[in-house]
């Protein structure tokens, strides 16, 4: 999953940067909120954690014009603590949620799953396709019922495959999903991403269209 971080102290963002990639999200990180239009008018992000007190421009203005531009990307707004009217504006501006600085990694990574989950219209929260399951609330992954553990990067890839059963995702679609802007990427990492994957799994569900990209499912 593919994360836009807009928030202008360094600390914040940096522990919550490393944190959110040591999930396996690819996260992206931004410090005011006209850097934060430019990403959301040229790229896509599967949820955006929003600060509101900016530099440059103010996150609820940042928000007023992504949903003036009628992008419903999930966005979760983070607000400093009793800031009632804050929590009231980002809502009324389209925020989809939003989280009370300080709070718990946990409790992010719980309120992310819910956004992304309504956002794509889920109801059950786990992934499968025939006898491989995987689940983003608890991040196990099962093949026949059996347990099988997989790297942070690894399972990201995994669950951008599963999202779409049967749909062709691009190498460049995945390298999106799994790494933000200036992390060190090889080449071939999608394709070692996916060897060790199908050594864990099995083969006959994750497959390669040779120049398309990759799919899971039953072979077609
Ligand atoms: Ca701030």
């Amino acid at each position: 999953m593919r994360l836009l971080l807009v928030e202008d102290d360094p600390m914040i963002g940096e522990s919550l940067r490393e944190a959110l990639r040591r999930q396996g999200f690819a996260a992206d990180w931004v410090r005011d909120g006209q850097a934060a239009d430019a990403a959301l008018s040229s790229e896509r992000f599967d949820a955006v954690l929003l600060d509101l007190g900016l530099p440059r421009r103010g996150g609820l203005d940042v928000l007023k014009s992504l949903r003036a531009r009628g992008d419903a990307t999930p966005v979760l707004v983070m607000t400093a603590r009793d800031a009632l009217t804050d929590k009231v504006a980002g809502l009324d501006a389209g925020a989809d949620d939003y989280l009370v600085k300080p709070f718990e990694l946990d409790e992010l990574l719980a309120r992310l799953r819910a956004v992304t989950r309504r956002h794509g219209g889920r109801a059950d929260t786990a992934l499968a396709v025939a006898d491989l399951r995987l689940d983003p609330a608890t991040r196990e992954v099962t093949r026949a019922g059996r347990p099988v553990l997989l790297s942070a990067r690894e399972f990201a890839l995994l669950q951008a495959l599963l999202e779409r059963p049967g749909a062709i995702v691009s190498r460049a679609q995945l390298e999106d999903r799994l790494y933000g802007w200036g992390e060190e990427l090889e080449s071939n990492a999608i394709s070692v991403y996916m060897h060790q994957l199908r050594k864990k799994l099995g083969a006959d569900l994750l497959h390669t269209v040779r120049g398309l990209g990759y799919y899971a499912g039953p072979e077609k």
